[in-house]
């Protein structure tokens, strides 16, 4: 009998994630409620399941054994306060993802590698699915990139076997906080930056959440670059840190232009994983990335030849660095799931000039740090967004002499608020971005911050800065 038969499950948020745990738990014999803040599509399908819609409710309603909750619910909503006063267990998704996983032929569930950190848990993810199918592994990668892990470790074949053998998993830090018996059999925190304050309360809270990852993983990997991850990996009883320079005895590095484990390999003097330039996305960041997607998959026994033809055939992800065209000399590159000032310091760092697009939602994150860092790369800056001013005011300070343009937008709640939709104001955008750039340059949509107050999201932005950036083109 499946550890939820029986008992009385709230699941609170029904986003993609939320529907998935209700499905599975139907299916598992547990009575499910349902709440939201709004009713959802997905209402309809699952009170003809079997659950019962609560609609909107602040208050636990009586007898309920176990709350799932979802990223968005903020800890301090008051239904989950209410929960913690009256000692009801609340969990995330993945947590429920873990108590529910089936058994394979042998007895066991299918080990789960996972992946956290501020930026960089997609594409590492990602790097690591292709290297565990490049090894012959049923493989998938699944959790915070968009399959719910309550599918997947509830999926079987026709014959009833488990549907994978092994998880590639990114965990968010929303996750991580309603976790508790997570048992990955290696796991990493590539980085921590300021992210997501407001939701977690405090910077503090949020490193916590992060760390949480490795509690119980007999293998922790992390950046030794990156001051936090490194210390969080560092108490560990098996650190595997990953380095852009020549690695030590126990790192994964970089030497004579190949990426090269000195972790996992049985020769002292490490194993050459791939040359560098066989790796298919830019940046230094990327090679931090597929440095540790190599060690997860090593960890989890793959040879060096599986982790190169994995890492080799890896095709990068939509709005991540990608070049949109080239005109007139200038490459316009679309990273525009570059949503904090981290993620934005790392992706100016993989080109030598650049005419920046930034501004939107900062959610707190003090952008200071980043505008001073990458001061000397800017050829021009471009602002939109709600936030714009407080970039601007960053980069009167630190760069005087960088023309700044700030195209109004986002001010008053959105595109319906100003009356200008989101593409005309994208339109604007890359007229200035190209108003700037000297053939050489790349136009870089790096925003540093979220993109809600212009757009529905990271993915409508990058889409509309591609289309206006073709558009432009085509008008040459
Ligand atoms: P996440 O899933 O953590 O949001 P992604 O892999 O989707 O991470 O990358 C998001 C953005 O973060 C990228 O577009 C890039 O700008 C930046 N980025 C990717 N990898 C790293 C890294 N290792 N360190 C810092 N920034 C990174």
């Amino acid at each position: 009998p499946s550890a939820v038969a029986g008992r009385t499950v709230l699941v609170a948020g029904l986003g993609v994630s939320g529907a998935a745990a209700a499905r599975v738990l139907l299916a598992s014999g547990a009575r499910v409620l349902l709440t939201d803040a709004a009713r959802p599509g997905t209402v309809d399908e699952l009170t003809g399941a079997g659950a019962e819609w609560l609609g909107a409710t602040e208050a636990l309603p009586a007898g309920v054994d176990l709350v799932v909750t979802s990223p968005g619910w903020r800890p301090d909503a008051p239904l989950l306060v209410d929960a913690a006063a009256r000692g009801v267990e609340v969990v995330g998704e993945p947590e429920l993802a873990w108590r529910l996983r089936v058994a394979g032929p042998d007895g066991a569930p299918a080990p789960w590698l996972a992946v956290t950190g501020t930026n960089g848990k997609t594409t590492t993810v990602t790097m690591l699915e292709a290297i565990l199918l490049a090894a012959g592994r049923k493989a998938v990668a699944a959790g915070n990139v968009g399959r719910p892990l309550v599918e997947v470790v509830t999926a079987r074949e026709d014959d009833g076997t488990p549907a994978y053998d092994v998880l590639a998993v990114e965990l968010s830090s929303f996750q991580l906080h309603w976790s508790s018996s997570l048992f990955p059999a290696a796991a990493a925190v590539l980085n921590v930056a300021d992210d997501h304050t407001d939701w977690h309360g405090s910077s503090a809270a949020y490193r916590d959440a992060k760390a949480r990852i490795l509690e119980r993983a007999p293998v922790a990997v992390g950046d030794a670059g990156d001051p936090v991850a490194a210390a969080l990996v560092g108490a560990h009883p098996r650190p595997v840190t990953v380095t852009l320079g020549e690695p030590a005895p126990g790192q994964l590095g970089v030497r004579d232009g190949a990426l090269v484990d000195r972790a996992f390999a049985a020769d002292p003097a490490g194993e050459v994983l791939l040359e560098r330039d066989r790796l298919p996305v830019p940046g230094p960041h990327n090679v931090v990335n597929a440095l540790a997607a190599a060690a997860l998959a090593r960890a989890a026994g793959v040879p060096a030849e599986a982790v190169a033809r994995g890492l080799a055939g890896f095709s990068g992800g939509a709005h991540r660095n990608v070049l949109v065209a080239t005109i007139d000399g200038v490459d316009y590159v679309d990273d525009s799931k570059a949503t904090n000032p981290h993620a934005a310091g790392a992706s100016l760092a993989a080109y030598p000039r650049v005419v920046w697009i930034a501004g939107g939602l900062l959610k707190g994150a003090d952008v200071d740090p980043l505008v001073a860092a990458v001061a000397p790369r800017l050829a021009g800056v471009v602002l939109l967004g709600r936030d714009r001013a407080v970039v601007a005011r960053s980069l009167a300070r630190h760069a005087p002499s960088v023309p700044v343009v700030e195209v109004p937008s986002g001010d008053d709640g959105g595109m319906d608020g100003t009356g200008v939709t989101a593409e005309a104001t994208t339109t604007r955008v890359v007229a200035a971005a190209a108003g700037l750039a000297r053939p050489g340059d790349t136009v870089l949509l790096a925003p540093a911050a979220a993109s809600m107050d212009v757009y529905r999201d990271y993915a409508h932005r990058g889409r509309a800065f591609a289309d206006a950036v073709r558009a432009f083109g085509a008008g040459r």
